[in-house]
């Protein structure tokens, strides 16, 4: 059963190696982590108070009831093609499988065949992912997803050994062109930003490292983002603003 909490666009990509590229986002349901260290407040539908990441909509289990519940690929593939077919591209548009963390259903016979079915389409194909989680890279198609990598660092309040999977980092790095690393950095965590990132990329192969600004509303990346800019030219990083929030601040489905 592959479970999804919403699926949406055609939009932009808001942030990482593709920003700005016209995409469609599937975001799936449920993560292996809560990260409450990101300190987003919520209440869930039966009124409990919470404190976790912005995508808590995808992971609190509470809101599960919301989300769409397909046994094949093929009825994600239809809603895809109904927001596509409003729109005359004349090229192959970008899909973005997000979370939530969409590793959960990696070995997923039908969630397989959904990102098959977009590489042999023609369609660059991005897995957003905390990249914690084991997976075996097997098959020609798989080695042509871009998998955009959000490591967790210490400020998410989630173990080092569950947030850190080298085995699984090297994985997609050998295996994958395209694939990258980024993070999202606030003022109050940069220095210690720089070394556990640096602690990182010592136990990888070399990847572009992408370095983004906290914050859910313009005024709050604004507030960060030239601090950013100094850390990622001051170690090699590369800067990466999040488009979407500057737009559209935290709004869903954009
Ligand atoms: S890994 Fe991502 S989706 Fe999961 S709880 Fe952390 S920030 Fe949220």
């Amino acid at each position: 059963m592959l479970e999804i909490n919403e699926i949406f666009g055609p939009t932009i990509q808001g942030e990482g190696k593709y920003v700005g590229r016209p995409s469609i986002f599937i975001r799936f349901g449920k993560c292996n982590f809560k990260c409450e260290g990101f300190n987003v407040e919520y209440e869930t539908p039966s009124g409990i108070k919470k404190c976790a990441c912005d995508s808590y909509f995808a992971v609190d289990k509470e809101f599960s009831d919301t989300w769409t519940k397909h046994k094949s690929y093929d009825g994600i593939v239809n809603e895809v093609d109904k927001l596509i077919s409003n729109y005359n591209y004349d090229y192959k548009i970008d899909i973005v499988i997000t979370g939530g963390e969409p590793l959960l259903y990696w070995n997923k016979e039908e969630f397989q065949k959904l990102i098959k079915h977009y590489i042999d389409n023609s369609h660059k194909v991005t897995i957003e992912t905390n990249a914690s989680l084991n997976l075996n890279i097997e098959h020609e198609y798989q080695k042509q997803i871009v998998f955009s990598m959000s490591v967790k660092l210490s400020n998410s309040l989630e173990p080092l050994k569950k947030r850190i999977n080298y085995e699984t980092l090297n994985k997609i790095l050998l295996n994958t062109k395209e694939s990258y690393l980024k993070f999202v950095i606030g003022k109050d965590f940069m220095t210690k930003a720089n070394v556990e990132i640096k602690e990182i990329l010592k136990n990888i192969p070399k990847c572009d490292v992408y370095l983004m600004p906290m914050g859910d509303t313009a005024e709050a990346i604004n507030n960060n983002s030239e601090d950013v800019i100094n850390m990622a030219i001051k170690n090699g990083f590369l800067y990466c603003d999040r488009l979407h929030i500057r737009v559209w601040d935290n709004k869903r489905g954009v």
